[in-house]
């Protein structure tokens, strides 16, 4: 079985995503880290995110894999593990950027369905349910108000230790979920067939069972 959830930042997708994956004993694939750890190397690598060719041919010099080990999910680049270098802002924002390229979602497309081939898998993004995963079994589309999106956001970073100033957080999420959604390649939307969630007032417990309630 496939289920997607989709939806903007701060939605609670990676949270309830996981919760699911875990309580159903299947892989966990978060699809933002993807593009995040491409956005990691363009930053690193000093490559002009608005120049599409040449985040095409990042592309090409490029290994990104993803690796499920008991219930935790790393993202390796090139062989090397990334996991938490690519959790900051400025790397939430170069991956809206050059997710917005055709080559960018081409490259990944495969490495996410592969993902589901062995069934068993909880796939969460912003194209899951149109896009990567259309015949999932089951599709969510997780939303909640900015500011309780911004409040969560704001709380995970500090929780790392990292620097949050809440208004800028939110600045940043507005414009970010403006990019994804109004892109010409796989705009974030909500997939046909999918089931909505507004998550403002719930608990990750709470949205991950009413999610288990749909399941059979
Ligand atoms: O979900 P997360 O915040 O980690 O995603 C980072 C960025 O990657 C998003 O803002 C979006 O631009 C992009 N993304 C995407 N399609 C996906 C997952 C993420 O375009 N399926």
């Amino acid at each position: 079985m496939i289920i997607t959830l989709d939806g903007p930042a701060g939605a609670g997708k990676s949270t309830v995503s996981r919760q699911l994956a875990r309580k159903l004993g299947y892989v966990y694939l978060d699809t933002g880290s993807l593009y995040r750890a491409l956005a990691y190397k363009a930053l690193k690598t000093v490559t002009p995110l608005d120049d599409e060719a040449a985040v095409a041919l990042l592309c090409s010099r490029t290994e990104v894999a993803l690796k499920n080990t008991e219930g935790a999910l790393r993202v390796f680049l090139d062989n090397k593990d990334v996991t938490e270098l690519i959790r900051t802002e400025e790397v939430s924002f170069a991956a809206s950027k050059i997710s917005a390229y055709g080559a960018v979602r081409k490259f990944l497309l495969d490495l996410q369905r592969q993902a589901g081939a062995g069934g068993g898998l909880v796939a969460e993004g912003r194209d899951m349910g149109s896009v990567v995963f259309p015949h999932a079994d089951y599709k969510f589309y997780l939303d909640a108000a900015v500011e309780e999106r911004t409040t969560r956001r704001y709380k995970e970073l500090l929780a790392k230790g990292l620097d949050a100033e809440y208004q800028s957080l939110q600045d940043d999420m507005v414009a970010r979920d403006r990019q994804d959604r109004q892109r010409r390649h796989s705009p974030l939307k909500v997939p046909d067939e999918a089931i909505i969630i507004d998550s403002t007032n719930m608990s990750v417990e709470q949205v991950t069972k009413k999610i288990l309630n749909y399941l059979p």
